[in-house]
């Protein structure tokens, strides 16, 4: 398999610590059962993941300038797109297939509603440039084949490693803490710089707000559900939402596929109420919004979800959000940052019906839950608001490095488990969020590329270095 490194290479600092990303993960994800199936792609595309330059199977270079608007009905996938190839700027739709040949066997070479396409995007590694993509008046299409290793990164679905002690325990004990606290550091440091330049660049192709609304989504995702939450915030952008916001609530839970006849008839009387409210604004928008054919119904993961993480509660969290946007943007802008007034905004956040249940079909709780907690906060501030801060004011570094670890966070036990298992200052080194994150980045870009079982692992050799 073909598979270029990804593009962005690692900064100087800290190549001596972390190999340029692997393929192998990419591999791994391309084989078959591991695949991110086709909407996660073009959510990755519209997020800008894979970059605006390219080249084409012809080797002409093309930019895009223009992401256009993602389109959930029939007809090419993003519309209203603009691009330059050859010094020429064209406007027209950009269509994502899995392979070159899947434009005739969808019919799109004989589609009228495709005549506009510029650009046919493939994720397929097995064909080659003699299939030619033509609309039905027999123009040719340029092809971009999509670089899927450049573009790879955490999916929310990606495969669990078993949580076996690795080959670096050992080094670990002996280099130290303070160098293993550096390395740790170097990780942290470098998966805010990552994280940064992905928020920056989705706020060029989209701007600030709805940035902000992606990313926020994601992470009320995280972490089983973090995909369809981001196509939520995508099929529904913020502008949409602010627009409407008697119609809101019901937009986001119609169109995440939650107001149906099963959720009604299997209802209480209490749910059924709250439920009737939301389809006397939904049935308005059913016919544009509604999941189902030619639009990919998203696909909600609900195996093994713990009740309080249950998607239905993260999309009221959504909503509540939405409803006070301009609160919330202005406590992230970096003038007016402060952790406690994020704290003190997110306790004051309540729904008359969510506060107090856990999803459309459980029993009301005796008690009321926090729709944005502080494990949910905290998973908000990794991934968004340092990210932001960081990068704007080298002093926020230090207040990041104070937040405690929330403690649901699997993969980053796992990760501690391979590096640190019986380590005896195993709290100093996984008790902060910034050092989870930093354990992410390390499992990510060693244990998930490592198919030695540790035996050609790098890490171990440059840590015993330092
Ligand atoms: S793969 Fe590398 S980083 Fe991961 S546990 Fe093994 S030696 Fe450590």
């Amino acid at each position: 398999m073909n598979l270029s490194p990804a593009a962005a290479p690692y900064p100087a600092f800290l190549t001596e610590f972390f190999p340029a990303p692997a393929t192998t993960l990419a591999e791994s994800m391309l084989l078959p059962g591991r695949e991110p199936d086709e909407l996660a792609w073009q959510s990755r595309w519209f997020a800008g993941d894979f970059g605006r330059e390219f080249l084409t199977t012809s080797g002409e270079r093309l930019t895009i300038i223009d992401f256009g608007w993602w389109n959930h009905g029939a007809g090419p996938d993003f519309r209203d797109c603009a691009i330059t190839i050859a010094g020429e700027t064209r406007r027209g739709s950009i269509e994502l297939d899995r392979d070159a040949r899947d434009w005739d066997l969808h019919g799109h070479s004989s589609n009228p509603a495709y005549r506009d396409t510029v650009v046919h995007l493939q994720l397929g590694q097995h064909t080659s440039g003699e299939w030619f993509t033509r609309t039905d008046d027999h123009r040719l299409v340029p092809q971009v084949r999509l670089d899927l290793a450049a573009a790879m990164g955490s999916f929310s679905d990606s495969p669990p490693a078993p949580a076996r002690p690795g080959r670096c325990l050992h080094i670990f004990r002996q280099i130290g803490m303070e160098k293993t606290l550096g390395i740790l550091e170097a990780a942290a440091r470098y998966r805010i710089e990552r994280k940064a330049a992905r928020l920056q660049r989705t706020a060029t192709i989209h701007g600030r707000d709805q940035m902000l609304f992606q990313a926020v989504a994601d992470a009320l995702g995280y972490s089983r559900n973090r995909l369809p939450l981001t196509v939520l915030s995508q099929r529904l952008p913020l502008r949409t939402l602010t627009a409407r916001p008697a119609d809101a609530e019901a937009l986001l839970f119609g169109v995440s596929g939650f107001l149906t006849n099963d959720s009604f008839n299997h209802a209480d009387e209490e749910t059924r109420t709250w439920l009737r409210s939301l389809w006397d604004q939904w049935w308005r928008y059913r016919d544009t919004y509604a999941p189902g054919l030619p639009r990919l119904p998203l696909k909600w993961n609900l195996t093994g979800t713990r009740p309080l993480n249950h998607p239905q509660r993260r999309i009221a969290t959504l909503h509540l959000l939405v409803r006070h946007w301009p609160t919330f943007r202005r406590l992230l802008q970096p003038e007016n940052f402060q952790e406690k007034a994020l704290h003190t905004f997110a306790g004051g956040l309540h729904h008359p019906y969510w506060d107090r249940h856990y999803t459309l079909h459980a029993l009301p709780s005796a008690k009321p839950m926090a729709l944005l907690g502080s494990t949910r906060l905290a998973e908000i501030m990794a991934n968004v608001c340092y990210p932001l801060l960081i990068p704007e004011d080298a002093s926020f570094w230090k207040a990041y490095q104070k937040i405690p670890a929330p403690g649901d966070n699997e993969k980053s036990r796992r990760a501690a488990l391979r590096l640190f298992a019986g380590h005896p200052d195993l709290t100093q080194l996984t008790g902060k969020l910034w050092q989870q994150q930093a354990l992410l980045q390390i499992y990510e870009d060693f244990c998930l590329a490592d198919e030695s079982d540790c035996a050609s692992c790098p890490m171990p050799g440059q840590a015993a270095a330092q």
